[in-house]
């Protein structure tokens, strides 16, 4: 049966009343001009910037609009790929949770499998997990017991590297299960911070993909 269509109301306005302030539009807060065809736009343009999140001084960088753009996640993807192309990796290993997004699509890119490092709790199975230092407070990652086995090839997928904690967290947790850890890959790097370094000092090559000043 078919139903009649409802009447749309707009409830009066008290005289005088105010309006409320206008919100920024997610197409106001992109980077990427406007007119530019998408794939000639570069990575970096299309990370958006968040000021003060999740707390004040801290410059979020937001990958979901480099991932809700086809050629920017495709782009992406693929220059992650290009320098392990040929190379016998045996699992992609990814951090919680932007990490998954990306290296579930590098694993599938370079015919590899997927590790999950997750926050304390979160695998059904036996895990392992390694307790490491934030600014304020410890937390924990965790990957299945049986996650690679013993020698396996692993690269590191996370979306962006600041102080390196997270990503030394999962390296030592990977290879405390035996794993080699042959690469580390990032979108993104915030160099003043010194992550990048930490890692490289361990012998284990580090690829990333853009950089932003500051923290
Ligand atoms: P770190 O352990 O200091 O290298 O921090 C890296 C982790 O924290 C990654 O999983 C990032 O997703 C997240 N992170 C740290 N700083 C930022 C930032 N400015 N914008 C977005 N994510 C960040």
């Amino acid at each position: 049966m078919a139903t009649k269509p409802t009447k749309k109301t707009t409830a009066a306005k008290p005289a005088g009343a105010k309006k409320p302030p206008a919100k920024k539009s997610a197409e106001s807060m992109r980077r990427v001009p406007a007119g530019v065809p998408s794939h000639l736009v570069p990575l970096k343009s299309r990370i958006r910037t968040i000021p003060n999140y999740p707390k004040p001084g801290i410059q979020f960088r937001d990958i979901t609009t480099l991932f809700q753009d086809p050629h920017g996640f495709r782009k992406l993807v693929d220059d992650l790929v290009q320098p392990y192309a040929g190379i016998r990796i045996d699992a992609v290993a990814g951090i919680e949770a932007r990490g998954f997004i990306i290296g579930g699509a590098v694993a599938h890119q370079l015919s590899t499998g997927f590790i999950p490092v997750r926050k304390k709790g979160k695998l059904p199975w036996e895990t392992v997990g390694v307790d490491y230092q934030l600014e304020y407070g410890t937390d924990r990652i965790e990957i299945h017991r049986d996650a690679i086995a013993k020698g396996g090839t692993v690269l590191l997928v996370d979306d962006l590297i600041a102080t390196g904690g997270t990503a030394l967290a999962a390296i030592q947790l990977l290879r405390s299960v035996g794993a080699n850890v042959i690469g580390c890959s990032f979108v993104i790097d915030l160099p003043d911070l010194g992550g990048k370094k930490k890692i490289e000092k361990l012998g284990i090559p580090v690829q990333t993909l853009v950089e932003f000043e500051g923290e």
